[in-house]
């Protein structure tokens, strides 16, 4: 059974093995000016992040477009390289393999995109597409590819006649079943799900959350769960980290982060999220100011120019990610 309860998150701490762990990771993208298109400086994308996944878990990375939740997931993935940092993949260091190692390596990390009808191709038959991951890794008869893939429409809830038509032919949240059942099509051991309901409508949204919880169940799956909506990740996740312009500031099991938010971002954040019980006012923190620019984020700590709470040391040192309660670990001069 997958672990909810807090007494269980505990056991995740404590037992389960980490399957994904990263350590300063850093994705710089460089900026080229000038005549002779020299680089002139860096988008600070990704900046020096280290957090850890247990097999099983589901980890859910929020924060506001634009804070390096979704380049931090393409670099696990190997899909941007990694300028600093390393990704440990279930013992083994994936961050500088490349060809047939590389490649080997994405059979068990896979992808759910936002967008399921731009990571389709509309020329190919939904079979074709379910198979043709199954067919580049293992050589398989065509009764047998046609099986498994009659198997994986089955589990992401399409009629079998699904396979005979085209992306272009279904719904938003029928095509996203689609992209789901393409990433479980070689038995992955994560999934990096980006923004994976963003797209659909509200109504259609909890049915493909909750296809993706039963099929976590199911395939035994461990999750990065990226969205920018905390209520869909609060949904989802055993526990929740904040990014904020390429930072985590905040990494915590998602009761105590939603209970008690530490960070004055989060709590701006949380205090966002609206609640269906009128009885239940709460403040809501609005913050001022735009987010600063990654190619040149603010001295010390990222968010000074934003704080409510900041101080005079704020501007002068950067805090780092530290643990003020069990398994919540905060990046503030506050504590
Ligand atoms: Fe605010 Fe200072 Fe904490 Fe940054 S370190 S979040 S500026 S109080």
């Amino acid at each position: 059974m997958r672990p909810t309860s807090v007494h269980n998150q505990e056991a995740f701490s404590s037992q389960s093995e980490t399957l994904l762990q990263i350590q300063n990771l850093k994705t710089y993208y460089p900026v080229k000016g000038g005549f002779f298109k020299r680089t002139v400086g860096h988008v600070k994308a990704v900046d020096n992040i280290s957090f850890e996944i247990k097999k099983g878990e589901t980890l859910g990375l929020v924060g506001e477009s634009g804070c390096g939740k979704s380049t931090a997931g393409r670099t696990i993935l190997r899909l941007l390289k990694p300028t600093e940092g390393s990704i440990l993949f279930d013992g083994k260091d994936i961050t500088k393999i490349s060809g047939k190692h590389l490649r080997e390596i994405r059979q068990d990390m896979q992808m759910v995109f936002q967008d399921p009808y731009a990571s389709l191709n509309p020329m190919q038959m939904v079979g074709d597409i379910i198979a043709e991951p199954i067919y580049n890794f293992h050589k398989k008869s065509k009764s047998e590819l046609k099986n498994e893939v009659m198997d994986l429409l089955e589990k992401v809830g399409l009629p079998p006649d699904a396979y005979y038509k085209y992306a272009h032919e279904f719904s938003g949240g029928q095509r996203q079943r689609i992209g789901i059942a393409r990433a479980l099509a070689l038995r992955p051991k994560l999934i990096i799900a980006d923004e994976p309901v963003s797209a659909l409508d509200v109504s259609v949204q909890s049915q493909v959350l909750n296809l993706l919880k039963d099929l976590q169940e199911e395939f035994d799956l461990t999750f990065l769960f990226i969205a920018h909506d905390l209520s869909v990740v609060k949904h989802m996740s055993d526990r929740i980290g904040v990014m904020y312009l390429g930072n985590m500031v905040e990494i915590s099991d998602k009761n105590s982060l939603y209970a008690e938010p530490l960070h004055p971002y989060t709590q701006a954040l949380i205090s966002a999220i609206p609640n269906p019980d009128p009885r239940h006012k709460k403040e809501r923190i609005i913050l001022t100011g735009d987010v600063p620019s990654p190619i040149n984020p603010p001295a010390g700590c990222p968010f000074h120019p934003r704080c409510p709470m900041a101080m005079e040391e704020c501007s002068k040192s950067k805090p780092t990610l530290k643990e003020v309660k069990p398994s919540h670990r905060v990046a503030c001069h506050l504590y």
